[in-house]
């Protein structure tokens, strides 16, 4: 082999936050703090707080290797230790707080976490945890001295104490590329969560590509709002993205709902914003209650679960705000596709281009997919034919941290996101629904999301989930569950999602509950549900 004859120069986090600095130093950050005020400042100024912070970091030996967790919202101090801790060449391990206390016990445990540092808000969290905590040294509290009188903080110390005392300048260690960066347990909702551990190199590769036009094209006209976790996949990467490009960065603390975030949209004329769909329904629904528009948004990322029509719809219509369709998992960093606008899409008509937008997407350049078929052979990609989705590439995981279960990762290089899904002749990746839940009737596969999205829009539903439960002729049939703000007949219902299925998808029945059960991400949690109703339909004949 003839050697290509360039630089081995190092993919490292650090050097996003050291470029923003230099190249865009009035591009910042702005944050919503515990208070409900703004907190904004520059990215040449997070830099130099982050040269404190790890200053700070060195004085408690913390070694490159080293976990150091985190269970706190989107803010600056969040920010500042996802840099620093990581350019110190530690991990920083971001823990879901909406996990059980027995899996965030686990996975500090298993993480072997030396530091927390935790938002006020999750003190209670905090004190029932502790106890069980074997690795934890020294607890720190992300907010200002003397903010916090809570005799739960116990021993826990001030996070801006420890940055005072942090010095100037540090000098950053050389790192390998593929040194440990952040660590991130998925929120499986069969055993325990497991730690998919990122590199710097995936870090910034990730980044380059969703930053661009085939993810969410930010630029340093960008004012994005990631509504969606830092204690989850890393934001979907934009505290990387957003820095890396000079746009600015607007995070919402913990002030989730619609009203909230309509203010901060507005006050920072956000033109990009990130989320899942739940999110986004609260603000539309605020949004509609105000009778006001979203006048700076000019797309809304959506992914974590899929798109309703409705809300594709609602957006355009009553926003002018094109939704660009994600998808991806904790393993891939997170992302793996997108639906972003082209020149033949937005040729189309409306309807068939919303169509077209409930397609998760086309893989991102760097993501390898296939979908295989119940007998393992590689399926056509005719947008019909559905199999399991298998991915590779530079920022999916190969392994799990401190884990021999290898069931999902296939020879050859492949993982099996334990997704179902059909391609098309375009590339486009359509999610029909996952291994675990996808409704097999009489020998066909049911997609339990065509049939949640038939549902969504209908009024009075504020959430629907179809699950596969137990058939005396058809092995399984569609069961749907929703919720309701108003009365409404269950035979309306049905009679909506009949005349949007195909007959073998439409439900054999509907039951109104109080509430749906959800895991840490939001998502449905379908098993709990199936096994709660599974004798629902075992009487029927038809
Ligand atoms: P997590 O690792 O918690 O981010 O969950 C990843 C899983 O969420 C994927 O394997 C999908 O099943 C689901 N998911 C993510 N995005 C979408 C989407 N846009 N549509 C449907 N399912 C999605």
């Amino acid at each position: 082999m003839l050697t290509g004859q360039m630089m081995g120069e190092p993919l490292l986090i650090l050097d996003l936050l050291r470029h923003a600095a230099l190249c865009h130093p009035q591009a910042g950050i702005v944050s919503r703090c515990h208070d409900g005020s703004i907190h904004r400042y520059s990215y040449a100024e997070a830099w130099s707080r982050v040269n404190r912070l790890a200053g700070a970091l060195s004085e408690l030996s913390v070694a490159p290797g080293d976990r150091v967790g985190t269970i706190a919202w989107n803010d600056y101090r969040h920010f500042e230790l996802y840099y620093a801790v990581s350019g110190s060449g530690a991990v920083i391990h971001t823990i879901n707080p909406r996990l059980s206390d027995e899996q965030i016990v686990y996975i500090i445990n298993h993480a072997g976490d030396r530091f927390l540092f935790v938002d006020p808000d999750f003190l209670p969290l905090l004190a029932r945890i502790s106890p069980q905590l074997e690795t934890v040294e020294g607890v720190f509290l992300l907010c200002e001295p003397g903010e916090v009188m809570d005799a739960a903080a116990g021993e826990a110390r001030c996070y801006e104490d420890l940055l005072a005392g942090g010095g100037g300048e540090f000098a950053w260690p050389a790192l390998e590329e593929t040194a440990a960066a952040s660590l991130c347990y998925t929120s499986g909702t069969t055993g325990n969560p497991k730690g998919v551990l990122y590199s710097h190199r995936s870090t910034v590769l990730h980044a380059r590509a969703v930053a661009g036009s085939e993810g969410w094209s930010l630029s340093s006209f960008s004012s994005v709002l990631a509504v969606v976790p830092m204690f989850h996949a890393s934001a979907w990467g934009l505290p990387y993205a957003a820095t890396m490009l000079g746009a600015n960065l607007v995070l919402p603390g913990g002030r989730l709902d619609g009203a909230s975030l309509y203010e901060l949209i507005d006050s920072e004329r956000v033109d990009a914003m990130c989320g899942v769909p739940t999110v986004w329904q609260g603000l539309l629904d605020h949004m509609q209650q105000v009778g006001k528009r979203l006048e700076s948004v000019e797309k809304a990322v959506v992914g974590g679960s899929a798109v309703p029509l409705s809300m594709i719809q609602r957006f355009e219509d009553e926003h002018d705000v094109f939704v660009m369709h994600g998808w991806g998992m904790t393993e891939m960093s997170p992302v793996g596709a997108v639906n972003y606008p082209t020149p033949s899409m937005m040729a189309m008509d409306k309807e068939a281009r919303h169509n077209l937008q409930l397609k998760q997407g086309r893989p991102v350049f760097g993501v390898t997919m296939k979908i295989l078929g119940p007998d393992g052979r590689e399926q056509p990609q005719d947008g019909r034919s559905p199999g399991r989705l298998l991915v590779k590439g530079p920022w999916i995981a190969e392994s799990y941290y401190k884990s021999d279960d290898r069931s999902a990762f296939l020879e050859g290089g492949w993982f099996d996101t334990g997704d179902i899904a059909t391609i098309d002749e375009q590339g486009y990746m359509h999610i029909v629904d996952r291994v675990k839940d996808v409704i097999k009737s009489g020998g066909e596969w049911v997609s339990s999301i065509e049939i949640e999205n038939a549902i969504a829009g209908l009024e009075g539903v504020t959430e629907a989930c179809a699950i596969g439960v137990p058939h005396p002729r058809w092995g399984e049939r569609p069961l749907l569950l929703v919720t309701v703000d108003r009365a409404i007949p269950e035979r309306d219902i049905l009679s909506h999602v009949a005349g949007k299925l195909p007959r073998m998808s439409r439900p054999d029945d509907v039951v109104i509950v109080d509430a749906l059960p959800h895991n840490a991400t939001g998502k449905l949690l379908k098993k709990v549900l199936r096994d709660q109703y599974r004798d629902h339909l075992m009487n029927a004949s038809g």
